[in-house]
């Protein structure tokens, strides 16, 4: 057990080397309103990478003057610019707006600067009661913003742990996830954080992870084990002795007695922070906050 931890731990320093290099995850700076965290958390999902979600926000930059407006604009207006999410766009636009809807609610304003006067507990306690947040959201804006020590794991990202070596097969319980926070270490968990919510949904989903497009791939167990066993093949097939020639058989040559025509029958079928953005001349005033 204390073995398996142990190289469970060396592995996971090597990984986070690698995303050292290759994965870009700031904390939260102090003047950055957590607001804009949680809209990217909320946007990120099982099936929609970070590299998505960003787009889409960068789209609502675009499109809106700021949050208030996308606040208060129909659910078809929202989705007509989240186009990049596909079918998604339609379902994350009512989440983007009843999670703003929410947030102004509660606070009478569209920011999250004051989850920093609060313990972690107290935030995560009020942003688990937003509409549209889960589990991983909340954990992703307490991670990136609060410096909470907790990983937000989905199934998503449980499988692509599990594949790289880290987290044991089955369900993922408390106790396993707080081992898996052991082993990647307090310094480690926004790296692995960003990660997975990029390549769990672009690369790892599926029975068939993309494995050549993976930034992990030279460290992580299942793409080892695969990579053996293709390198296998050939040499198996080398060694395997050559099959006895079999003797031609006879053309079909009818038993005595019981020779029986066979009439194919037809088969029947036939062939088979504050966004600012002016508003361009011409362009619909923002709509005031209600
Ligand atoms: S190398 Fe393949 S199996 Fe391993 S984490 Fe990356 S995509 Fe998943």
């Amino acid at each position: 057990m204390a073995s398996s931890r142990t190289a469970k731990s060396k592995l996971a320093s090597r990984i986070r080397q690698i995303l050292a290099r290759e994965v870009a995850a700031q904390p939260a700076g102090e003047n950055e309103d957590p607001i804009e965290h949680l809209i990217l958390a909320v946007l990120e999902g099982c099936d929609t990478p970070t590299s998505k979600a960003n787009e889409a926000i960068a789209a609502a930059r675009r499109n809106f003057v700021d949050w208030n407006e996308v606040r208060v604009s129909s659910v078809g207006e929202i989705a007509d610019c989240l186009t990049c999410l596909g079918d998604m766009a339609r379902q994350k636009a009512a989440s983007l707006k009843s999670l703003l809807n929410g947030v102004c609610e509660s606070k009478r304003g569209i920011s999250l600067n004051f989850l920093r006067e609060l313990t972690v507990s107290q935030a995560q306690a009020y942003l688990a009661s937003l509409p549209g947040t889960d589990e991983r959201a909340v954990g992703a804006v307490l991670l990136t913003c609060m410096n909470s020590p907790n990983l937000p794991l989905d199934d998503a990202g449980a499988l692509l742990c599990q594949r790289l070596g880290l987290l044991d097969a089955g369900r993922v319980t408390q106790k396993s996830k707080r081992e898996l926070e052991g082993i990647i270490g307090k310094d480690g968990l926004l790296l692995f954080h960003r990660f997975m919510a990029e390549h769990a949904r672009n690369h790892c989903a599926g029975d068939i992870p993309n494995c050549p497009a993976c930034i992990a791939r030279a460290e992580c167990r299942f793409a080892l084990e695969e990579y053996a066993k293709a390198a296998r093949k050939p040499k198996a097939a080398a060694q395997r002795p050559a099959a006895p020639a079999t003797p031609a058989k006879k053309a079909d040559a009818p038993k005595k007695g019981k020779a029986k025509a066979v009439v194919a029958k037809p088969s029947g079928k036939k062939p088979t922070t504050p966004l600012k953005k002016k508003p361009a001349a011409g362009k619909r005033a923002p709509k005031k906050a209600t």
